[in-house]
């Protein structure tokens, strides 16, 4: 997608804060951060919402939750516990339509969210 900014950074035509990388998925530091700590890991593919995956891709939404507990522990916050949040459409608050895991740490969570 040549408009889509998240398929930017995966190509390299823009290059975000990166802090994890393999041949699926990247990751990198959220240009507003919710916590101390807020990546978003995107898989290199474009895909634009939750609701566009098919069984095909279970393999590659694997990818993105190994990725996010490697940079918990990366981050440091492994053990002490963190966030992940994906955010579907509309009503989920989903602004960027090329799916996304938010991983959110360094400071404790409240539940529920708003
Ligand atoms: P969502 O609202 O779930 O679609 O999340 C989109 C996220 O992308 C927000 O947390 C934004 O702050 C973040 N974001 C948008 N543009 C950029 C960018 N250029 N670099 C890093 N994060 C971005
Ligand atoms: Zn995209």
């Amino acid at each position: 997608m040549t408009d889509c900014i998240f398929c930017k950074m995966a190509s390299g035509e823009i290059t975000p804060d990166t802090v994890y990388e393999d041949d699926q998925v990247l990751a990198f530091r959220d240009i507003n951060p919710q916590a101390p700590t807020h990546v978003l890991v995107i898989p290199k593919q474009h895909v634009a919402t939750l609701n566009d995956l098919d069984e095909g891709n279970a393999g590659l939404v694997g990818s993105m939750l190994l990725a996010a507990a490697k940079v918990a522990e990366q981050e440091g916050f492994a053990e002490q516990g963190y966030r992940t949040v994906m955010n579907c459409n509309a009503w989920g608050g989903q602004t960027v339509f090329h799916i996304h895991l938010h991983l959110l740490g360094g400071r404790p969570m409240e539940w529920p969210p708003g």
